[in-house]
């Protein structure tokens, strides 16, 4: 097993363009779960260094350049902090890799230059937001400006830790407003790191601050912190509305983006061979631990026993490796209580009459890691636990329906509403279950792509709000309108 390469330094908040220590002196270690053990210590943030961040960010706002700067300086910092993240793409790729276990072929080469991509994106947003002139009334000069809000609080997971920072705060940024990090506690190191680069690319001091803490403290003073006026959260639905709750109190502008259970469905008519390969893609890259997973794979029974049986022998060739070794496909997942957790569905999946098909197993790798083996479960109902509820890893639930009818009846029976995919080769058929069914976005014949260009986010329990695309700029933006008496 690669080791962690060169020593990670300790690591600090960063907070009004500064390396700080948590007021408390606290710290704790982020631990690599493919080897086991620390990589290196890092600052705490409690409620006082919180309160640090944002009254930092609350300055840099009003009173500091960033909001009243050129947009076409924002722009070309922007874009800068853009191309810094590619310069640094192998540095934050392997800090990644090892602070989540997830392959360095995602981090590097995928990750990373996605939240590039974001960057250099919104930077062009900067001169590109505007009002509109409403001229109903000779008596006024009527006119309507986009503002930014003032302080975002961006709280993000650990599955993705590099694009989700793209995702809220290359946005947020762009629209003039400033920001306070939390990055998820279990994968700080990256965020850290692009907050340097962040400085470097002429970002002012107080601008983007990031302070790693846990949840239930750091997370939650964010929220209710009165000077911040909008939290962009993506993680759980159940810290979602707990923080829809919290914030009820300050009313701040919300934008949830929460967990999956996607369906990913394939009709007898699809590329076997496409579908299986999206299937096995769908539900195991990045160990499962995408809120898009398409973690429900419905299959019509026409051709259920011939595709599961493809799909095993998939399963079986993805074995567990070396995360940092560019050839590994299945990494570690981000925990020993991760594990547990998946390992846990797993079981209980088998009690409620699932068969277990492939995988099911911790799988070590050197004798080390939190590793699981690509599992199948086939024979799953929709009503049973591993049919409903997010498992967040390389397990998929297979289930079988029997026409276009049943397949759209069971991908919609579920809380959540985040992706979905269809497989067939009839494009009338493509559209209309495009159209029925409930999910904030819909891949046909494929699976798992994104762009910075298309908003994504859920329907129903996945929250709502949009990143990505020009749905963004309004989430981080609010209207005003002006009248001009001219009589
Ligand atoms: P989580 O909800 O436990 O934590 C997410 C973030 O919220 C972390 O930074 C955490 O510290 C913080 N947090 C926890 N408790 C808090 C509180 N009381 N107040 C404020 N903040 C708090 O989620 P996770 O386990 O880190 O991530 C996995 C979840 O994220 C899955 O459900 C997954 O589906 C979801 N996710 C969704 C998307 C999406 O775009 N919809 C993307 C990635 C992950």
């Amino acid at each position: 097993m690669t080791d962690t390469l060169a020593p990670v330094k300790a690591r600090k908040l960063l907070i009004d363009g500064e390396p700080v220590d948590a007021a408390s002196g606290r710290t704790y270690q982020t631990i690599n779960p493919a080897t086991e053990t620390p990589i290196c210590d890092v600052a705490e943030a409690g409620v006082e260094d919180v309160d640090r961040a944002v009254q930092a960010a609350h300055r840099a706002f009003h009173d500091g350049p960033w909001s009243r700067m050129r947009a076409a300086d924002r722009q070309r910092i922007l874009w800068k902090l853009g191309d810094l993240i590619l310069e640094h793409a192998d540095e934050l790729g392997r800090l990644e890799t090892m602070d989540n276990g997830k392959t360095i072929v995602e981090s590097a080469k995928i990750d990373a230059p996605m939240a590039a991509n974001c960057f250099h994106y919104y930077s062009g947003w900067t001169t590109k937001l505007a009002g509109e002139t409403r001229p109903f009334n000779p008596a006024f000069f009527t006119y309507t400006l986009r503002e930014p809000l003032g302080v975002v609080g961006a709280i993000i997971p650990w599955n993705m830790s590099m694009v989700m920072l793209g995702w809220k705060c290359a946005p947020a940024l762009a629209a003039g407003n400033t920001v306070v990090l939390k990055p998820a506690e279990l994968t700080p190191l990256t965020a850290l790191r692009i907050g340097e680069l962040a400085l470097e690319a002429g970002l002012p001091p107080g601008v983007l601050n990031v302070i790693p803490g846990p949840g239930a403290v750091a997370g939650e003073a964010l929220v209710r912190h009165p000077l911040v006026a909008k939290i962009s959260f993506t993680g759980s639905t159940v810290v979602g509305q707990h923080i829809m709750r919290e914030s009820a109190a300050t009313l701040k502008k919300l934008t949830l983006e929460l967990g999956g259970k996607s369906p990913n469905i394939v009709f007898a008519d699809a590329d076997l061979a496409a579908a299986v390969k999206g299937a096995a893609s769908g539900i195991f890259y990045g160990k499962g631990e995408v809120c898009s997973a398409g973690s429900r794979l419905l299959v019509q029974s026409d051709i259920h026993d011939a595709f599961v049986e493809k799909l095993v022998d998939r399963a079986n060739k993805l074995v567990p490796g070396d995360p940092m070794n560019p050839k590994t496909r299945l990494g570690a997942l981000v925990s020993e209580k991760q594990m547990n957790t998946v390992l846990g569905y797993i079981a209980t999946g088998k009690k409620e009459g699932a068969r277990l098909v492939a995988g099911g197993e911790r799988q070590p790798v050197d004798g080390k890691g939190f590793f699981v083996q690509a599992t199948v479960l086939d024979d799953v109902r929709n009503d049973m636990k591993v049919a409903q509820e997010e498992i967040f890893g390389p397990v998929l639930s297979v289930i079988r329906f029997d026409d276009v009818e049943d397949a759209i009846a069971k991908a919609n029976d579920i809380a959540y509403g985040l992706a979905a995919g269809v497989w067939t080769n009839d494009v009338k058929k493509a559209h209309t279950v495009a159209g029925r069914l409930q999910a904030g976005t819909v891949w046909v014949n494929t699976y798992n792509f994104y762009d910075v260009v298309m908003p994504f986010g859920g329907y129903k329990g996945s929250g709502f709000g949009r990143d990505l695309g020009a749905e963004a700029m309004d989430e981080y933006t609010q209207v005003k309108s002006v009248w001009i008496n001219v009589e």
